[in-house]
């Protein structure tokens, strides 16, 4: 576990290893409000992190994804905290995770907690926050706005600017209006759940929205080429990344291709 302090921000980060996959995860602590709760793997860590942590008062959470989900449970039987989630996540955190086998061993078995619905707006100690909903990795994904800082809590809808490779039930042409649904505001720092704070988080989001609009482009037109799906995504992204053996394909760059196809036949649908 490694603690890092941004302004008022508190980044706690834990770098997790399987199956030769590797990845960081951050959850954060800002004004009382704890921002997602990690991964169970991680509980022990954790836990010492909420021991030290006395002024905890909400937890708020990007989305139910087991790596932001983790220590919720313990969160809730140890201190009684309440803890905020889109409205449409209550009854599957209600539940014990159901996720595939290699998720288990990359992020540990999210146990079941009760969650309550995030507002339009949250308060911690002293700050306001807006929520956005923004999806596009997953259907319930919130992001969390100081208007009066600027500053950012993007939960997985930045991470890297160049996504080469997506889960099952991302779609790309989403996240591309949830990039410019959030560009629409004033922010600069982005706190991010797998890439940690981000200065110039703003110019990263834009650079990321730039290079999936370049991408969608080049998609459709090898697309209206007459190149099939398999075509595109072995020539666009010819390199297999370890999650998609590690996945049996849950995480393939040919979800790139296929949401961005798509996206495009629903639109010239319209
Ligand atoms: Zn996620």
């Amino acid at each position: 576990m490694e603690i890092t302090q941004q302004g008022d921000v508190l980044s706690v980060k834990h770098s997790v290893e399987y199956g030769g996959f590797k990845s960081d995860v951050y959850m954060y602590l800002v004004d009382g409000m704890l921002v997602d709760t990690g991964a169970y793997r991680v509980l022990d860590d954790v836990i010492a992190f909420y021991k030290d942590h006395k002024d905890i008062e909400l937890a708020c959470i990007t989305h139910s994804h087991e790596d932001h989900t983790g220590t919720a449970a313990w969160l809730a039987q140890n201190r009684q905290i309440p803890i905020y989630i889109h409205p449409m996540s209550i009854e599957t955190c209600a539940k014990p995770g159901e996720y595939p086998l290699y998720r288990h061993g990359i992020w540990g078995q999210r146990d079941p907690f009760a969650a309550l619905p995030l507002a339009d707006q949250m308060d911690s100690c002293t700050k306001q926050w807006k929520v956005l909903h923004t999806p596009g990795h997953a259907a319930d994904h919130m992001a969390f706005l100081n208007r009066a800082t600027g500053m950012l809590f993007s939960g997985d809808l930045l991470v890297t600017p160049k996504t080469k490779i997506i889960l099952r039930e991302e779609s790309i042409p989403t996240i591309m209006s949830s990039i410019r649904k959030v560009l629409t505001y004033d922010f600069e720092e982005v706190f991010c759940c797998h890439r940690g704070y981000v200065k110039d988080g703003r110019q990263l989001f834009e650079i990321k929205l730039d290079y999936l609009e370049n991408l969608s482009g080049e998609i459709i037109h090898l697309y209206e080429q007459g190149n099939t799906m398999d075509e595109i995504k072995c020539r666009l992204f010819p390199a297999t990344p370890v999650l998609f053996e590690l996945s049996d394909g849950e995480w393939d760059s040919g979800h790139i291709v296929r949401t961005v196809i798509e996206g495009h036949k629903a639109q010239m649908q319209v």
